[in-house]
């Protein structure tokens, strides 16, 4: 070799530093995990070729140190790995594949965020942070040469004869003045490594650890390593326990309860793939969080930004995946259209699905007790994902009001006989608040019912779901209707009222309903021994109001006023009664006065007043001052009873 060489980077875009700079800025921080990870590739390099037999000589310890010079502000990243001959370092420093590099930073430039790694531009994202970067090395081959090469960020390099007697290779970094501040500090290099490196293979040595001696803290002599070179994904599912699992996830989470399940994936073929994925619980919408996995490449951290690369649903899970199979190099929304993206995303949904099948038959008491902290997570994935959707139908869960656990499957046999209506649809009857529809649930039971409780947040959209995957079943809320009227068994009989009698009922009822909502007031034969006056919401409508509230569109609903049904019992001795009551009036022939006189009669009657404030009281509407007139005309007209 000359005994000096300068010449001209190999670079097709002039300049191509600047443009490193400028595109990259939001993402300085990462040019400390390409550097590790490039002096991380030399050691295992250097490992494999021992193991081989290819290099015979003493191997020593292959670690790469980090030393910080804070007064000089040069940061060193050492490595004992195979180092560069002159050759080497003109094809893969010098004439590296820069033109591809320039090529492909013209094409994203707008895209392209965060990723810079394996498209050969790691080494150069030195010069995000450094005014002047030196290469010191020395071949693991017989007879090389050291090598000394410097750039101080224009396109151009020298090139010289080095001193370096070790093999491998020292990148020292001269931080320009404006990173000096930022990463000429130990704590913020310290944070760094431990977000990059946490679980390289090879241990990146940071200083020394300290003891605290003599009032202060002082180094020791042992190495301060900052990673654990073989973190547990890395290792065989059959030598790991339980409590390893949980251990992990304590370092991953610190502050996080212990998860419910979890799946080691390993797979090595069509693609790579290891990794551990938890279950958390997960109890409500707002405790959700979301983006808590973290995609390494070969043990170096990458993102803790999934989507694109896991189905959202996924993105509830928490955990680690490590793949060198997902392409890095393109933009984001890329990513989703990638095949082999797409490929890993599927087999992670399948994995997902073929463990919770397992726990279903294998330990169903687990899944049951963990079912309320992970349906949610599952109702998400049928939803938005139409595979694991028609997997999950063999072990998704629901629970009865009484608490007991069934498979759609089981349910289906459980309640088809009693529940099948005159149309051969199978009608499943659910509650949502137990306390505050017990009266309607009673009512279904006393028939020999069962009644599901559905609390979770995406229940409406779930039974519309469930509605078109079953068969010939339907769901209505058990205080959507009467009862006879949700399963309907035989033709019903309606009693046969007049068009002013029909009139008159909904001016009646209407006068002393609460104000504010829409009401439809129709007269039926429900039997003497049922309420007076029934109130229900319409299945639907309420259905398609909550989905509107959760954002699924339709949002007429969502601003529409409440609408209940009101249902007048004919057969009630009350109602019979009172429609006695309401004949014997003598009201004008002019419309608009009838209304009027009927709403007068209604308000000033206590026996209207009673079957609307027990209907009230049933669906939990009754309250304020309603509820206080109501109790306080109770105790008197129980008091009067007495004391008669
Ligand atoms: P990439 O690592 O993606 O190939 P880089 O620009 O980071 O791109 O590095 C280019 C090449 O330079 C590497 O592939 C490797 O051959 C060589 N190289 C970089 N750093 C080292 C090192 N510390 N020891 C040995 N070779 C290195």
């Amino acid at each position: 070799m000359a005994k000096s060489n300068k010449g001209k980077i190999g670079v097709t875009t002039e300049n191509i530093f600047p443009v490193i700079k400028q595109f990259l800025y939001s993402d300085h921080e990462i040019f400390l995990r390409e550097l590790v990870a490039n002096a991380v590739d030399a050691s295992r390099k250097m490992q494999a070729l021992a193991a081989n037999g290819d290099f015979t000589g003493e191997l020593g310890t292959l670690n790469v140190s980090i030393d910080l010079d804070e007064k000089h502000k040069t940061l060193s990243i050492i490595d004992r790995g195979i180092g560069m001959t002159e050759e080497e370092v003109d094809k893969y420093i010098n004439q590296i594949a820069f033109s591809s590099a320039g090529e492909f930073l013209e094409k994203y430039k707008d895209k392209i965020d965060s990723i810079i790694g394996h498209f050969g531009l790691g080494f150069y994202s030195a010069f995000m942070v450094a005014e002047k970067v030196t290469i010191d090395t020395l071949s693991w081959k017989d007879g090389a040469k050291a090598v000394k090469w410097s750039c101080d960020g224009s396109p151009e390099y020298e090139m010289s004869e080095g001193s370096r007697t070790e093999r491998g290779t020292t990148i020292t970094l001269h931080l320009d003045k404006e990173s000096a501040e930022e990463y000429g500090n130990k704590a913020r290099i310290r944070q760094l490594l431990e977000k990059y490196c946490r679980f390289m293979p090879v241990p990146v040595v940071f200083g020394k650890k300290q003891e605290w001696k003599d009032k202060k803290y002082v180094d020791t002599d042992e190495d301060d390593v900052i990673n654990n070179v073989e973190p547990l994904w890395t290792r065989q599912p059959s030598e790991l326990k339980d409590q390893d699992y949980l251990d992990f996830y304590k370092a991953l989470y610190p502050m996080h309860e212990d998860p419910m399940f979890w799946i080691h994936l390993n797979v090595d073929f069509p693609f790579h793939l290891t990794g551990i994925l938890y279950f958390p619980k997960i109890k409500e919408r707002m405790a959700i969080e979301k983006n808590k996995i973290q995609l390494f490449c070969n043990q170096m951290f990458v993102t803790d930004h999934v989507e694109n690369i896991v189905p959202d649903f996924l993105t509830l899970l928490h955990g680690v995946l490590d793949s060198p199979d997902i392409p890095l190099n393109v933009s984001r929304s890329y990513l989703q259209a990638d095949a082999a993206v797409k490929k890993i995303s599927g087999y992670i949904t399948k994995k997902v699905a073929d463990r919770l099948e397992e726990i279903f038959k294998e330990d169903r008491p687990a899944l049951e007790q963990k079912w309320d902290n992970i349906k949610l997570f599952i109702e998400y994935g049928m939803l938005s994902d139409e595979k694991f959707g028609d997997r999950a139908m063999k072990f998704a869960l629901v629970k009865d009001t009484e608490g007991k656990f069934y498979s759609l499957d089981e349910y289906k046999e459980a309640v088809k006989e009693a529940q099948t209506d005159k149309d051969g649809n199978l009608i499943m009857l659910y509650a949502t608040e137990p306390e505050s529809q017990y009266s309607f649930i009673s009512a279904a039971k006393s028939k020999g019912y069962s009644v599901l409780h559905l609390d979770c947040e995406l229940d409406s959209h779930y039974v519309n779901f469930l509605e078109t995957k079953l068969e010939k079943t339907r769901f209505a809320r058990v205080d959507s209707d009467a009862i006879d009227k949700l399963i309907v068994k035989e033709e019903h009989v309606k009693p046969e009222l007049s068009e002013e009698e029909k009139t008159d009922l909904t001016d009646l009822f209407k006068a002393v309903l609460p104000q504010g909502n829409d009401y439809i007031v129709e007269a039926d034969n429900l039997g003497a021994d049922s309420d007076p006056i029934l109130l229900t919401q319409n299945e639907f409508m309420r259905r398609y109001r909550e989905m509107s509230a959760l954002g699924g569109g339709m949002n007429f609903f969502g601003s529409a006023p409440a609408s209940y049904n009101v249902t007048v019992n004919m057969e009630h001795p009350l109602v019979a009664k009172l429609f006695e009551e309401k004949k014997a009036l003598e009201l004008p022939e002019d419309k608009e006065a009838r209304k009027t006189a009927v709403g007068e009669y209604a308000k000033g009657s206590d026996l209207v007043r009673l079957v609307t404030d027990l209907a009230l009281l049933s669906n939990g509407l009754l309250k304020g001052q309603d509820l206080s007139d109501f109790l306080s005309r109770c105790s008197k007209a129980l008091g009067q009873a007495y004391l008669k």
